[in-house]
């Protein structure tokens, strides 16, 4: 199931790749006259060729055709209406912690979510699809509200965080997510409760497109409320040292990663199975896989993205022979791979 979902996803955004640079009929009067519509239409100017490697934390990745950032809600909401309504190929990116660009890059926009305004009010922490994971966690300390704690270690942004079910430290999203304002497919934007959104163990309807049934496009969070608990904010302040000292203790936060490669499996920990398999360290190019935690590859060389792909491949097929694993990636692959088959071979 894990190659399966994984290479399905690979291939749907490698095909939207490929026919986005030579025959896209939103591109036919070249990116920038793209570029200039995108400013018209969502009030945003985007950059051409931006590299991704600047927008992920592993630090791999190729240009993107063009890349907007979205810093508030409206802006997020016209660009992907654009995109969507030109048929351009497009992907939210938040941080880019949870994501593998391929080294050729991705075709069409890439929008930078950061729209990042913040409030609370009473018990409710509101915050743009953009705002760090790290910093509601902090916001909500400092109003005495508990319940973000878990966030203050995961260096993605709220809207990636829905999207993952984002979790650590015995708690996740799903445990304190009231609603988010959702973008759907259909260019609609609703207020959905957080039973709406199939938040499970680090996935959601967000990451299931194609079950959505419009068929235009991924659902994106525009806007989320979070419900917390009141407590002492020293008391809160004690947790998130205790956090931030075990992150330190147990993972390579030092160098270049995109956290956990692979999801646990049932029972399990992926890391465990890696570190079994004695893999610990191996090196495929730039990439290694942590000598600190085996479930994290680190970018200490200056890898590229099939760098981290090759390993993670052969780390997956270790775990699978010696132990009849099949490991899920949580990482997600995106951009354009079209090449990576015939480079395997
Ligand atoms: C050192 C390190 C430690 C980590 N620890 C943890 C951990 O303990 N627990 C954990 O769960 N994860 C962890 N992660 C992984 C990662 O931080 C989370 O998955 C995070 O939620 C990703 O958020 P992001 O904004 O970076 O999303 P990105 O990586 O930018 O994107 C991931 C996916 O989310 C989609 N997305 C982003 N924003 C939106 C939006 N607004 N609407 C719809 N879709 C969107 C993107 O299109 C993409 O498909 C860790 C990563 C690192 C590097």
């Amino acid at each position: 199931m894990t190659g399966t979902r994984a290479t399905a996803r690979t291939t749907a955004g490698a095909v939207a790749g490929a026919t986005a640079r030579a025959t896209h009929p939103a591109t036919a009067g070249g990116w920038a006259a793209v570029a200039a519509e995108i400013g018209r239409c969502a009030g945003v100017r985007p950059r051409r060729d931006e590299p991704l490697s600047r927008h992920t934390t592993m630090r791999v990745g190729g240009p993107a055709d063009l890349l907007a950032v979205a810093h508030d809600a409206a802006r997020f909401a016209a660009l992907v209406r654009f995109a969507r309504g030109v048929g351009l190929p497009h992907v939210v990116i938040g941080r880019g912690s949870n994501l593998v660009v391929s080294d050729a890059g991705i075709r069409g926009l890439a929008i930078l979510s950061r729209a990042e305004s913040c409030r609370v009010e009473g018990n409710r922490l509101i915050a743009e699809a953009g705002v760090p994971l790290a910093r509601v966690a902090t916001l909500a300390q400092r109003a005495g509200l508990s319940g973000l704690e878990f966030g203050l270690a995961i260096p993605g942004t709220v809207g990636g965080a829905v999207w993952a079910n984002a979790g650590a430290h015995g708690s996740d999203v799903a445990a304190v997510l009231e609603s988010a304002r959702i973008l759907r497919g259909d260019g609609t934007e609703a207020d959905e409760p957080a039973a709406a959104l199939g938040l499970v163990y680090r996935d959601s309807r967000l990451k299931h497109p194609a079950g959505q049934g419009s068929g235009a496009g991924p659902e994106i969070v525009l806007e989320v409320t979070f419900r917390l608990t009141p407590a002492d904010p020293a008391a809160i302040k004690t947790r998130l040292d205790e956090i931030r000292r075990w992150r330190r203790e147990h993972q390579p936060l030092n160098l270049p990663s995109a956290g956990s490669i692979f999801r646990n499996p049932p029972g399990d920990s992926a890391g465990r199975l890696i570190d079994a398999s004695g893999l610990k360290g191996a090196r495929v190019g730039g990439a290694a896989i942590s000598d600190k935690h085996a479930n994290f590859i680190v970018n200490d060389r200056g890898a590229t993205a099939a760098d981290v792909r090759r390993l993670a491949e052969i780390a997956r097929a270790e775990v699978g022979r010696r132990f009849g694993v099949e490991l899920i990636y949580e990482v997600q692959f995106v951009g354009d791979w079209s090449n990576w088959g015939q480079e395997e071979r």
